[in-house]
């Protein structure tokens, strides 16, 4: 099934972006998390239309409806990688979808992963793209930080690079669906609570809170959920810090990928999400609509 809009996250910027696409007639689907950002606020009172507050939840609630009556799909699933052939291909733990455009709505990155000196060695054996840097560790002893689908993704991609390849959690419970749990035999399991990082120019390795230490040669962050800033490095998007850089009409640097919401970084309000969603959908249309006439 080639969609013609898919929409990564269900948070106001990316629902504002499936009303339009839906009611331009292209086959939408939506993939996301109930984690938007607005959960988290109980009572909304700066948002156009309401005579009363209301909670972030029933906003949400309302936008998800609106577009399930319009004839969008959902699927409730996270997204671990995004590649770009002739068309996207958006990669979740359960399915493997295709689309002639994407938007990127997944809201502000997490926070960075809790482990001390890991920005002293940002380039010197820790990366944050198995993409972009496996390569630089052929034969050597790796790790992934990280204990959910995405870290096990990760780690699958070093596989072609090293047999030496340790996940680890940093004291979490693996959070993962059967197919990763299957997965996780090609790989150690390491789930002790990190200490620090050791080494001097470059990482050497860990030191663990148990006092015991193990050396390694690179560090792949893949702590939580996969995010705009991690499909920004594996697909070569341009970034400004840690947000999405896109232009007036929401485009990224990749032809056909768009970016609304919090993950671009500006003035992170529902209102700004809803309008920049409105904004990539006609981008949206109007590239789907020349790539049909293109191929009639
Ligand atoms: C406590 C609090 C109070 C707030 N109060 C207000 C307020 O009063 N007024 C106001 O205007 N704004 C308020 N905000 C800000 C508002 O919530 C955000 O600006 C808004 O939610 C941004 O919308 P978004 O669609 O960009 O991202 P979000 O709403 O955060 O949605 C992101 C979506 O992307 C999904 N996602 C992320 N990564 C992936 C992945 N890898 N795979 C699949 N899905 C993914 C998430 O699950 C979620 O569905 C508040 C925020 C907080 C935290």
């Amino acid at each position: 099934m080639l969609y013609d809009a898919l929409i990564i996250g269900k948070g106001p910027a990316g629902l504002s972006c499936a009303v339009y696409t839906i009611r331009a007639n292209l086959k939408t689907l939506v993939v996301g998390q109930n984690k938007s950002a607005l959960l988290k606020a109980d009572r909304i009172e700066n948002y156009y239309g309401f005579k009363e507050p209301l909670s972030g939840r029933e906003l949400l609630d309302a936008g998800e409806s609106q577009c399930r009556r319009l004839g969008v799909e959902f699927v409730e699933d996270e997204v671990i990688d995004i590649q770009k052939e002739d068309h996207f291909k958006v990669i979740c733990t359960g399915a493997v979808y295709e689309a002639r455009t994407v938007l990127l709505a997944t809201g502000s990155p997490p926070v960075k992963a809790p482990i001390k000196r890991l920005e002293q060695f940002e380039g010197k054996g820790i990366s944050y793209c198995t993409t972009c840097d496996g390569f630089f560790y052929r034969n050597k002893k790796v790790g992934v930080l990280g204990f959910t689908d995405y870290a096990v993704h990760e780690a699958a991609e070093l596989i072609p690079f090293t047999r030496d390849v340790t996940l680890y959690t940093n004291g979490m419970p693996l959070d993962l669906t059967e197919k990763s749990q299957q997965m996780l035999k090609s790989f150690k399991v390491n789930s002790s609570k990190i200490k620090e990082l050791a080494g001097d120019d470059v990482l050497s390795g860990l030191t663990f809170e148990d006092g015991s230490t193990e050396s390694l040669q690179g560090l792949f962050v893949a702590f939580g959920s996969a995010s705009s800033t991690s499909f920004a490095l594996k697909l070569g998007i341009a970034m400004e810090g840690r947000s999405i850089k896109v232009n007036d009409k929401m485009e990224t640097n990749i032809p056909g990928l768009y970016a609304a919401g919090d993950c671009t970084g500006i003035f992170k309000q529902v209102s700004v999400a809803v309008g920049q969603g409105a904004l990539a959908s006609r981008q949206m249309v109007e590239a789907v609509r020349r790539m049909k006439t293109a191929v009639s």
